[in-house]
């Protein structure tokens, strides 16, 4: 690891820190971490992928460090890895650097993920410097510190498949049996039980980025993690009003990552991932395996949504009021997630003025709301049980993308406010911050289409 010039300390999540013992004041772990002293087991590792389809035969952490791992106040073994630590041996043309505004971006999504309760990878600590790098044009260097449950990917199976080394693969398996899936004695039994899990987390993943209306936007294998959680943040986004084919990353030019196709998308890359299994497991035993994704994300999908709408069981008739829904809400382009946050509001059936006010089609709404109100009086649950438990489902803020472009081009000449701010209200996205409503307003005519500054 190579530091940064004048490499600071800028930024620390310290409520996250203080669950995995991590005390930046301490000399020598700060020296550690700006890599002023070395961390002798530190590695970067190999792996492959398939980008937008396309098979890259090795990849692997270009200008990230793992630096080791730590035990967390459950006990659980979280590793530690540094964003943008200078060129390893898998940098290819890369500088090995990441800036500060891809940094800024990939902290914010993964608080407003974790906290909205979405399996993610957790921001610990933000260094910035005053050394450039080169992108599209010069931009401040940064330097980002991560935590997660492991970093292990797709990819990283794809690579020993793909290379045919046998007992590599099967060292990695019995590594991730042991740490993350272990069952039983058998070993078989072990691999199936370790598919099926990736496959219900993976699924559990992808059905809260639909309810919530996240767009990953670079869903490549190499950036799956093997425990259904959120990595590589990109050029991803929050919906801003409902639009299936929606795409939050400008360089998807055959929108292959579109909002609506990313369920598809999770299957294909199980697939692939399934495919290095072969020599292990039949074909008739991995597609049994595979095919339970589809009823997993509807389970998964459909349970997001009765939360979202307040509704305690299944009833006949559900899902149609939701894909009536999403007909309206599609037509009239009404703010996705203030609709859900007036919804929760709602003190009873006639109480309907906020719900209505985005809709052109007020007949529309107002037919659909009758209908919602008649499906919420059959519900077990009461209507101020149901209020309660929406308000806590669904967020007053979420992370819009104007104001993450405020806040980069605020951090990039020094102003972290706007930054923390944000991260004030992510962290907690169901409370009121009376100080801070403004970051909950949608963006205007203006600010709609802002594209976040994405080179990485
Ligand atoms: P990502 O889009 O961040 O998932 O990165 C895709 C691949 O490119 C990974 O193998 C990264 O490590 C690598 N990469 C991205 N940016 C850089 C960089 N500035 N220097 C070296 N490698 C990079
Ligand atoms: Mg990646």
């Amino acid at each position: 690891m190579q530091p940064l010039t004048q490499q600071t300390l800028s930024y620390t999540n310290d409520t996250l820190a203080a669950r995995l013992a991590i005390n930046f004041k301490d000399e020598n772990t700060l020296n550690s971490l700006l890599g002023v002293k070395a961390i002798p087991h530190a590695l970067s590792m190999i792996y492959a992928g398939h980008q937008f389809g396309g098979f890259t035969p090795q990849l692997g952490d270009g200008r990230g460090l793992l630096l080791g791992e730590v035990t967390n106040q459950d006990g659980m073994m979280i590793d530690l890895h540094m964003k943008g630590v200078d060129q390893t041996p898998y940098s290819r043309r890369g500088d090995g650097r990441a800036v500060l505004g891809s940094s800024i971006h990939e902290y914010l999504a993964s608080e407003a993920l974790h906290h909205l309760g979405i399996p993610s990878i957790r921001a610990l600590a933000l260094f910035t410097s005053d050394q450039q790098v080169y992108r599209e044009h010069a931009e401040p260097a940064a330097m980002l510190l991560r935590s997660a449950r492991t970093h292990i990917r797709f990819g990283h199976f794809e690579y020993f498949f793909y290379q045919k080394k046998v007992s590599e693969l099967d060292c990695l398996i019995d590594y991730v049996i042991e740490h993350y899936y272990k069952q039983s004695l058998d070993r078989r039994k072990n691999i199936i039980f370790m598919l099926e899990s990736i496959v219900d987390a993976t699924a559990k993943m992808i059905a809260q980025w639909q309810a919530i209306g996240f767009q990953h936007g670079v869903m490549n294998t190499d950036n799956m993690s093997i425990l259904g959680e959120t990595i590589d943040y990109g050029p991803y986004g929050f919906m801003k009003s409902y639009q299936p084919n929606w795409v939050a990353n400008h360089s998807d030019y055959e929108a292959r990552y579109a909002f609506e196709r990313q369920p598809s998308v999770a299957l294909w890359n199980l697939n692939c991932l399934f495919y290095y299994f072969s020599n292990h497991l039949t074909k008739a035993q991995l597609i049994k395996v595979l095919s339970q994704f589809e009823s997993k994300l509807m389970e998964h999908f459909q349970a997001n949504i009765r939360l979202k709408l307040g509704l305690s069981s299944a009833q006949e008739n559900d899902q149609a009021l939701f894909a009536n829904l999403l007909l309206l809400l599609e037509k009239d382009q009404v703010d996705y997630t203030c609709f859900w946050r007036n919804l929760s509001q709602m003190t009873d059936q006639n109480d309907r003025l906020l719900v209505t006010a985005g809709f052109n089609d007020k007949d529309g709404i107002s037919l659909w709301l009758n209908e919602y109100c008649a499906r919420r009086v059959r519900d077990d649950k009461s209507w101020q049980v149901a209020r309660v438990e929406m308000l806590e489902i669904n967020p007053k803020y979420i992370l819009r993308n104007y104001l993450a472009h405020n806040a980069i081009t605020a951090a990039e000449s020094g102003d972290l406010k706007l930054f923390d701010d944000l991260i004030q209200v992510l962290v907690q996205p169901f409370d009121e911050h009376e100080l801070l409503t403004h970051l909950a307003i949608p963006a205007n005519a203006e600010q709609k289409n802002i594209c976040v500054s994405c080179s990485s």
